[in-house]
C-alpha cells in the first residue's frame, strides 16, 4: 500500500508550490470517514483512495486532483453532506469530488452494450473538469488492478464495461498508457484462456523475440547509415489485447500474427523519408496492398507517416513506419492518431481538435505553473451542441442542448410528443419549457386526446418537434378552415335560394371544383374557409343566364359590401378570413382589450367569445377558431366639442357616461359656470370617424336640460 508520505513527495518532486496542507487534510479526512471500512481485499478501505491519488500524482497532476483523488468517494456512501466538503476543502475540491460521484452513480446495464458509443459521450459531456474524467481513470484503474478480489459473477461484468466504455474514452483522450492497462486487465477477465495463451507465448520466446527485434533494427540501422541517413529506429512491442484483437479481426493464428513487434525509422526531413522507403523496398520485398502513403495524402488529423509491410530476414512480415521527428510529435501529442487509425473510424474535426488539446493538456501541465492558468484549462466542453439523457428504462438519447421535455416526447414518437401534458426530470415534475441537463432520467406523461400547443413552439429545439407540432397545427388549421368554409358556403347559398349541401353532390358541383383547379370539394371549401375564395364566387358558377347573371353580381357585391362593413365595425379579425359575418356572445360581452375566441356557429358566421368564457369551454374544440381584435382599425382622433346646458345635479356624471357608451375617451375636459346662462362644458374625445362622432353628438342632445352641441373647429 502507498503511503501518503511517498504521494506528498512525488508532487514535491514536480510541483515545489503545491498546497500539500490540502492533501494532509483531505487525507486525515478520508481516513476518519472510511474508517472502519475494508475492501474486498481485506485492506482498510482508505488503500483505494491512496492508490488513486498514487496514480493522479504519477500523472504530474495538480494539488487539487490528488485531495479530490483522496476524496473521491467520501460522497458514496452519504456519510458526507456536500455543504460539509465545501466548507472543508472549498469549492473547487468539491465540484471535482461531486463529478466523480455522479459518474460513479450512472447504472449501465448490459443490455445497454450496444449504446457504447452514447454512453461514453455522456460520461465526458458530464465531466465539466477534465479532472473528474482523470480521477476516474485513476479510480477504475485502481478497481481493475484489484478485480481479482471482487465477487466472482461481477468480474466479467466490470471487466467488459472498462473494455466497452472506460478504455475507449482513454483512447480517445490520448492516454494511451491507461487504455492499454485497462483493455489488457479486462482482456484477461473476459477472455481468460486466450489471455493466458498469448501470455505464455510471448513469455516463451521472450528472449528470442528481443535478439529478433535487435537484429531487425540492426539490418535497417546499418542499411540507412550506408545511404548517409541520419535516423532513430525503435522496435515496439504491442500490448496483449491488440494481438488478440488483430489475431479476431483478422482471423490469424498467433504464429500469423506479424506485427506483435513493429519498426518505426524516424528521420529527419520528408525527402528523407521517402529514400528511407526505397532503401527498405529495395532489400525487402514489400506486401502488395500494404503500402500506404500519408505524407502525401494526410490523414484528416492530420496525422503523417509512410505505412509499409515487407517480408523481412526471416521471411515473416514486418510492418514499418517511417516519418519525421516532426510527424512522431503530432502523431504522438495525440491529434488522436491511434483513435483514428486503430477504429477507423471518421474523425468530427472538433472533438478531434478537443481530444488532441486535453491530451497536450495532461501531457504538457509542468508548463502549468500558475495555477490560475491551469483551471482556466481544465474546464471542458467536449460536446457543447449536445446533451445526454436517459429514458425510463434506461435507453440513452442525444438531444441538442437547450432541448426540452417535448423535444424528448417528440423523439420517442410522434403520438407521444402530440399528447405529451407533462413531465418528470429525475422523479420529480416539471414544466415542459424547463431544459434538461446531461445524465437527467426524462419521464414523459402524455394524456390520450391531448393536442400540441402553439406556445411549444417558443421553446422546443429539435428539428423533429418543431415540424410535427407545425404539421398539427396545419391540420387543425385545414379542418378548421373546412368547417368554416362550409357554413359560409351553406349561408351564401341558402341566401341566393340554392341548396349547398344537396349541390355538392351533383356532376355540376364536380365542374366546379375542377374550375377552380382544386382536387376535392372538401379542398374548396377549405379554401374558402381560408379566404382564398368566397362562396360567392362559386354561386357565381350555379348562376347560368348571362343577363341574370349581371342582376346577381350587383346582388353579390352589396352582399360583400354588407358582410365587409360589418366586419371592419367589428373590429375582430378571423385568421386567415376576410369574409365572415361575425357576432359577438351575450353571455360574456367581449370587448376591444379582452383576450377572446371565435366558435363557427351553425349558418351564422363566428360567434366571439371571452377567451376564458364558461360557455365556450363547453363546446368542441375543433370548431374553435383563432380570432383577434382588429389592429387595422383606423386610429381614433381628438375632435372638441361644446355643450351648452342648464345645470343640475348629475349634469357632468350623465353628459360623460354618454360619451364612454360610445367607446370614446375623454382626453380633456372644462367646465364654465354661469348664474344666467347655465354651463359651458368643453370636451375633446377620441373618435373613430365622423359616423362615430355624429352619434355620440347626437345622444348627448338627449341628455336632460342639455341645450345644443356642437363641434368646434380645432384649434
Ligand atoms: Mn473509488
Amino acid at each position: 500500500m502507498i503511503r501518503i508520505n511517498d504521494i506528498l513527495d512525488k508532487i514535491t518532486d514536480f510541483n515545489p508550490e503545491a498546497d500539500l496542507d490540502l492533501i494532509e487534510r483531505a487525507y486525515v479526512y478520508s481516513a476518519r470517514v472510511h474508517d472502519g471500512q475494508v475492501r474486498l481485499s481485506g485492506e482498510p478501505y482508505l488503500s483505494h483512495p491512496l492508490e488513486v491519488a498514487g496514480i493522479l500524482a504519477g500523472m504530474n497532476l495538480d494539488d487539487v486532483s490528488v485531495a479530490s483523488g483522496l476524496l473521491h468517494d467520501v460522497l458514496e456512501d452519504g456519510h458526507v453532506s456536500v455543504d460539509e466538503l465545501g466548507e472543508m476543502f472549498g469549492q473547487e475540491t468539491l465540484h471535482i469530488v461531486s463529478g466523480v460521484t455522479k459518474l460513479s452513480r450512472l447504472k449501465f446495464s448490459s443490455s445497454q452494450a450496444r449504446q457504447a458509443e452514447s454512453i461514453r459521450k455522456m460520461i465526458l459531456a458530464m465531466a465539466d473538469d477534465i479532472r473528474v474524467i482523470l480521477i476516474k481513470f485513476a479510480d477504475r484503474l485502481h478497481n481493475m488492478r484489484t478485480l481479482e478480489f471482487q465477487k466472482e459473477h461481477k468480474r466479467a461484468r466490470i471487466a467488459q464495461e472498462t473494455m466497452d466504455i472506460y478504455a475507449p474514452i482513454a483512447s480517445r483522450l490520448g492516454i494511451y498508457w491507461i487504455k492499454q492497462e485497462l483493455e489488457d486487465i479486462s482482456f484477461q477477465y473476459i477472455e481468460p484462456e486466450e489471455f493466458n495463451r498469448i501470455k505464455k507465448r510471448i513469455r516463451k520466446d521472450k528472449d528470442a523475440r528481443k535478439e529478433y527485434v535487435e537484429s531487425v533494427r540492426d539490418i535497417i540501422q546499418k542499411e540507412m547509415d550506408s545511404a548517409g541517413l541520419k535516423c532513430l529506429v525503435k522496435g515496439r512491442y504491442k500490448h496483449f489485447y491488440s494481438i488478440y484483437n488483430k489475431m479476431l479481426t483478422q482471423n490469424l493464428d498467433f504464429e500469423e500474427v506479424y506485427d506483435i513487434i513493429g519498426f518505426r525509422i524516424i528521420l529527419d526531413t520528408t525527402p528523407q523519408c521517402y529514400e528511407a522507403l526505397g532503401l527498405i523496398h529495395a532489400l525487402w520485398q514489400p506486401v502488395a496492398k500494404k503500402f500506404k502513403d500519408y505524407i502525401a495524402v494526410p490523414k484528416a488529423n492530420m496525422y503523417q507517416s509512410l505505412h509499409t509491410t515487407v517480408i523481412g530476414p526471416f521471411g515473416e512480415r514486418v510492418e514499418i513506419q517511417i516519418r519525421t521527428k516532426e510527424m512522431d510529435e503530432v502523431a504522438k501529442s495525440g491529434i488522436a492518431a491511434h483513435w483514428s487509425y486503430k477504429e477507423g473510424k471518421s474523425i468530427d474535426e472538433k472533438a478531434n481538435t478537443a481530444y488532441a488539446w486535453i491530451q497536450n493538456l495532461v501531457e504538457n501541465q509542468e508548463n502549468f505553473r500558475d495555477p490560475g492558468e491551469f483551471m482556466e484549462n481544465v474546464r471542458i466542453d467536449l460536446f457543447p451542441d449536445e446533451i445526454y439523457v436517459f429514458t425510463p428504462r434506461g435507453e440513452i438519447k442525444a438531444l441538442p442542448k437547450g432541448a426540452t421535455p417535448v423535444d424528448f416526447a417528440y423523439l420517442i414518437h410522434s403520438e407521444v410528443g402530440n399528447q405529451c401534458t407533462g413531465a418528470k426530470v429525475n422523479g420529480r415534475m416539471i414544466p415542459l419549457n424547463t431544459s434538461l441537463n446531461t445524465g437527467d432520467t426524462v419521464e414523459v406523461m402524455t394524456t390520450k386526446g391531448h393536442n400540441p400547443s402553439k406556445d411549444w413552439l417558443n421553446f422546443v429545439k429539435t428539428v423533429k418537434a418543431r415540424s410535427r407540432i407545425r404539421h398539427w397545427i396545419k391540420t387543425q388549421e385545414k379542418e378548421r378552415s373546412t368547417s368554416l368554409g362550409r357554413e359560409m358556403c351553406e349561408k351564401a347559398f341558402r341566401k341566393n335560394n340554392l341548396n349547398f349541401i344537396s349541390l355538392s353532390k351533383t356532376e355540376e358541383m364536380k365542374a366546379v371544383v375542377k374550375e377552380f383547379n382544386f382536387k376535392t370539394l372538401d379542398d374548396m371549401i377549405a379554401h374558402v374557409g381560408y379566404g382564398k375564395i368566397t362562396p360567392l364566387q362559386i354561386i357565381g358558377k350555379f348562376t347560368a343566364t348571362p343577363e341574370k347573371h349581371e342582376s346577381d353580381e350587383s346582388i353579390l357585391n352589396r352582399l360583400i359590401g354588407r358582410v365587409k362593413k360589418k366586419k371592419t365595425s367589428d373590429g375582430v379579425v378571423v385568421k386567415g378570413i376576410d369574409d365572415i359575418l361575425i357576432r359577438f356572445s351575450k353571455c360574456c360581452q367581449p370587448v376591444p382589450g379582452d383576450q377572446i375566441t371565435g366558435y363557427i356557429t351553425r349558418g351564422r358566421g363566428v360567434t366571439i367569445h371571452r377567451y376564458n368564457c364558461t360557455n365556450i369551454l363547453k363546446l368542441s374544440p375543433e370548431r374553435r377558431v383563432e380570432v383577434e381584435w382588429d389592429k387595422t382599425l383606423p386610429e381614433t382622433y381628438p375632435v372638441k366639442i361644446r355643450i351648452r346646458s342648464q345645470d343640475r345635479f348629475g349634469l357632468l356624471a350623465d353628459i360623460t357616461a354618454t360619451i364612454s357608451k360610445h367607446s370614446s375617451n375623454i382626453i380633456h375636459a372644462n367646465t364654465e359656470t354661469n348664474e344666467d346662462t347655465g354651463v359651458n362644458m368643453y370636451f375633446t374625445i377620441a373618435v373613430e370617424d365622423t359616423e362615430h362622432l355624429k352619434r355620440i353628438l347626437s345622444d348627448i342632445r338627449k341628455v336632460k336640460y342639455v341645450h345644443d352641441v356642437i363641434r368646434l373647429a380645432s384649434s
